[in-house]
């Protein structure tokens, strides 16, 4: 399973400042902030983040599919800065359409 975890956490950094490659990294400060200072709602932020993942799924499926198999047995925290109470964070809906990949595999 995947978790939302915070920096302190064992985990995968999955920031835009400390891993901006990672699959499930935003790759838009100005969304990122927005979303921060409330100037869009969490749910067009999820909306834009998702429709990221969903791009990032046909070009890169492989690293996907690769990560989801690290979180079959185990519990993987993917770590942002934001407290684990925050709704603002990415790091909920990567752990969210992870969880639906592991699920997936889990059935092949
Ligand atoms: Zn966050």
């Amino acid at each position: 399973m995947f978790l939302k975890g915070t920096i302190k956490d064992t985990g995968i950094d999955i920031t835009i400042k400390n891993n901006p490659d990672h699959i499930l990294a935003p790759n838009d400060w100005n969304m990122v902030y927005k979303v921060k200072f409330n100037k869009i709602s969490v749910i067009e932020y999820r909306y834009w983040y998702l429709n990221l993942i969903k791009d990032r799924w046909e070009h890169r499926k492989s690293e996907f599919i690769e990560l989801a198999r690290t979180g079959l047995d185990k519990d993987v925290k993917l770590k942002c800065f934001c407290a684990n109470t925050s709704d603002r964070c990415h790091a909920h809906f990567a752990s969210e359409f992870m969880n639906i990949l592991v699920n997936k595999i889990n059935k092949v």
